[in-house]
């Protein structure tokens, strides 16, 4: 297991089951296992990028791919009257998976600032 390889890999490699709701190419989109809002999808690169922070130029596209499944999981999961997208980088936001990932939150009324 490399450095990179996180549980985040073996549920793209599917070693680890998971309630995966998109894929193509390069992206993967799975219900969080500890749900913080009825509806809480994780959307990631299938490229083990470790956090934002650690992502380079040629990472652009995929990111930005990765802001549109976002939207696009929203929509197919019935949350379009409101939901957050969250990225927590490094170990001050809380990040405990470090593969970058897209937290989509919904069905419930969000508050704000978050904690
Ligand atoms: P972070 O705290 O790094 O921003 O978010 C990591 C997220 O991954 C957490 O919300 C956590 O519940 C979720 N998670 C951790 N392990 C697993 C797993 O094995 N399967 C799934 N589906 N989600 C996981």
């Amino acid at each position: 297991m490399s450095e990179q390889d996180t549980i985040f890999s073996k549920i793209i490699r599917r070693e680890i089951p998971a309630d995966i709701v998109y894929e193509d190419e390069t992206t993967l989109a799975f219900k969080d296992i500890n749900p913080q809002a009825p509806i809480h999808i994780l959307v990631i690169p299938k490229k083990p990028i470790p956090k934002l922070d650690d992502s380079v130029p040629e990472d652009q596209i995929l990111m930005g791919n990765l802001l549109f499944i976002a939207k696009r999981v929203a929509e197919e999961q019935g949350i379009q009257n409101g939901y957050r997208v969250v990225i927590n980088n490094g170990p001050d936001a809380g990040q405990t998976v470090f593969h970058l990932h897209l937290h989509v939150l919904g069905g419930r009324q969000m508050k704000w600032p978050p904690g």
